[in-house]
Order: structure tokens, then sequence, then C-alpha cells
């Protein structure tokens, strides 16, 4: 009997990593979503980046509750000094359901966003999904709207959503100079926030980002926002295939797995 409950002590050990240390709320987060949306039958690996829309209205919830204060990604690393509790929404790809199912709640709760678009695209083809299957990307009318709510910055996720470590330096920097354009047409103001598609980035592109006038940029890897580093912002992913438990262990002490 005992060696059961080890067992299942360890395994939950594993799973949700109980035992770290709470990382202090002085330290700021940055949350990364993709899509707001309700999950696909029986595909996990695609329901990974689909978070419910109640799991989503859920963890609004519990940061308006327990006081915290949102920025968009251009506000966080502008400001002088910032709160304790202060944490920043990012949607990486920018898709339709973030007008329809995320922007609600936001407004709800009065939390900001930056959201990072693929100007050249209306659907995510660039991934490898059966034809038919691809999930719709914000149009210029939605972006409008959002724009016009006041709590939605756009930043720029490139024009093709390639890896641009493995791209031609010239190509990389097309990509780069090229969606930053787009998305200031679409905005008419100035697009500072870039995020690097698949998180994957180099020194050469981070001199690139920087050169062609952002000002800020996020990976993928975990950790919490350092004021030093404006061009390698480590965010929080938040999965749809994880519990509310799993979200707040992960809020709370930003635990080292997705
Ligand atoms: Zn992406």
């Amino acid at each position: 009997m005992s060696y059961i409950l080890i067992i299942i002590l360890i395994v939950l050990s594993l799973r949700y990593h109980w035992w770290r240390i709470p990382i202090s709320y002085n330290q700021p987060r940055v949350l990364m979503y993709h899509m707001i949306d309700e999950p696909l039958s029986g595909n996990k690996k695609r329901n990974k980046w689909r978070v419910k829309p109640k799991d989503f209205e859920k963890q609004m919830a519990w940061f308006f509750k327990h006081g915290w204060h949102s920025y968009t990604i251009s506000e966080m690393v502008d400001a002088k000094t910032l709160p304790a509790k202060s944490f920043c929404i990012t949607f990486d790809d920018g898709y339709e359901d973030n007008f329809a199912h995320a922007l609600p709640v936001l407004k709800k709760y009065g939390f900001k966003a930056t959201i990072y678009l693929v100007p050249g695209y209306s659907y995510n083809s660039w991934e490898n999904f059966e034809e038919g299957t691809f999930d719709k990307l914000l149009c210029k009318d939605e972006i409008r709207q959002m724009q016009e709510s006041g709590l939605i910055e756009f930043g720029s996720h490139t024009l093709n959503h390639k890896n641009l470590v493995t791209l031609p330096m010239e190509e990389a920097q097309k990509e780069i100079k090229e969606s930053k354009e787009e998305v200031e047409s679409l905005i008419c103001t100035k697009c500072r926030a870039f995020a690097y598609p698949y998180g994957k980035y180099n020194e050469k592109t981070v001199k690139i980002v920087k050169e062609l006038g952002y000002d800020n940029a996020t990976i993928v890897k975990r950790g919490f926002f350092e004021k030093e580093q404006p061009f390698m912002i480590k965010r929080v992913g938040i999965l749809g295939t994880e519990s509310f438990l799993d979200f707040y262990l992960k809020i709370t002490r930003i635990r080292n797995k997705f």
C-alpha cells in the first residue's frame, strides 16, 4: 500500500513540480498564448496551442481577482519601474479567435495584450496541416477594431513565419523589415514589438531586429521579464492541454516545463 502512495507522490511531483520555490511577484511575467478556441477532437498536438475560451476566462479572472497589473510588451519595456504583480499577455500568429474569444474577456477585465501578426497570411498555412484544416487569422477590419479598443498592441512575427536562424541573411532581413512595414500600414502607427517564429534567434537575428527599429522582441524560453534583455524577452507558455493547477504553478513558480 505504501509503495502505491510513494508512486503516486512521485508521479504528481514530476507532473506538478509543487516543490519548486515560488518566484517573487516583483518579477514581471510575460505570458504566451496562441489560439483561444474549443479543442479539435482527438488532436492533442494541435490542442496544445488552443486554450479553451472558458479556461482563458478563468485565468484572466484569477489575475483580476489577485490585483495584477497588465501591460503591453512595449509598455512593460518602457516602464521605469513596475509594481509587484505586473504581467503582459502575448498572442503569437494573430488568430481570428483572439478577436472573437479573447478580446471580450480582455475588455471585461481591462487587460492589455500584444498580438504578433504574420501579415502575409490569411490562414496559418505555413503549418504542416492537412489541406482545409488551417486556422483563420485576423482580418484587417478585426485588427482595426482591436486597435480601437485601446487594449491591443500589434507586433510583427515576420512575413512568412520562417525560422530566421536557417534563412540566408538577406532573406531574414527582408522578413523582419517588410513585415514591420506591413504591420505599420495595417495599424497606422509604429510597430515596435517583434516575436521570433518558433522562438528561433541568434546574435545576427537579434542585431537585425534592433537595427531595423524594433524596440523589443520575445522568445519562447521560459522565465520572467528582465529589463536588461529587451530583445530576448522570456515568456511563460500557457497551453490548452493543461489544467488550472498547471497554470497556477507556472505563474507562481514559472516551472521549467511546457
Ligand atoms: Zn508563431
